[in-house]
């Protein structure tokens, strides 16, 4: 079994769900007792916060990139950067390392091209949503991304940070980012492309078939790993 590196804190609320659907799906996969041998290095979320904000990405990823080589000197055979969003800086990242890195967009991909899915709606952080470095990886597999409107990318970034992320899971934005979903034209499936949409919303509040790309992510670590 490899040693998963978890670059985590991003935030620490969705970083607790990757562990443990990490380690219930090693003990789902191998029975009795098993878990997976895993390193989680958390950062330290305000600081990471306020430099995506004031457009001083260099220094996130210096931060990161430290972490990075902090997992593997520790013995991590891979790494899960337990965010989307911060995907962004994996090309300033990777060379610090030698390990590589399992990417969510394309554990996401994989899973939408199984179900011969073709058009998908995006919701994240606007950074993700907004930019190409998470979409780009659908595209070139042919799949489709829509986003929402200005006015609701403002919404959902506006929840993930000042609420999901301090821990706060409200009835209200919950029938918000369905209304959001509804709205959206010809998708076949919607990607929660932000580890914390999935606190608030998953299948049993849709019609169409979520992508919940915390859920698919640590599942494929751990796949990986065995
Ligand atoms: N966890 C979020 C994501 O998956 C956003 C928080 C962040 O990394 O800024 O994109």
């Amino acid at each position: 079994m490899k040693t998963i590196g978890l670059l985590g804190g991003m935030s620490w609320e969705s970083s607790a769900n990757y562990y443990k659907i990490i380690n219930e799906y090693t003990r789902k996969s191998l029975g009795s007792q098993n878990n997976a041998k895993s390193i989680m290095f958390t950062v330290n979320f305000e600081e990471i916060e306020r430099l995506q904000h004031a457009d001083r990405w260099d220094e996130a990823a210096d931060i990161l990139a430290e972490a990075c080589i902090s997992l593997e000197k520790a013995g991590a055979d891979f790494i899960v950067i337990c965010t989307n969003m911060m995907h962004k800086l994996l090309p300033k990242i990777a060379p610090h390392v030698e390990i590589p890195f399992l990417h969510i967009a394309e554990a996401t991909a994989n899973e939408i091209k199984k179900d011969s899915v073709k058009k998908v709606l995006l919701l994240g952080t606007k950074f993700t949503m907004q930019e190409d470095f998470y979409k780009q990886k659908l595209i070139d597999r042919d799949i489709e991304v829509a986003i929402p409107n200005v006015e609701d990318m403002e919404i959902i970034h506006d929840v993930i940070y000042n609420q999901l992320c301090l821990g706060m899971v409200s009835d209200t934005s919950k029938e918000t980012f369905i209304k959001i979903v509804n709205k959206a034209q010809g998708v076949e499936g919607v990607i929660l492309g932000c580890t914390e949409i999935g606190m608030l919303i998953n299948q049993d509040d849709l019609d169409i078939k979520v992508y919940d790309t915390t859920i698919m992510h640590a599942k494929e670590a751990v796949r990986k790993a065995l």
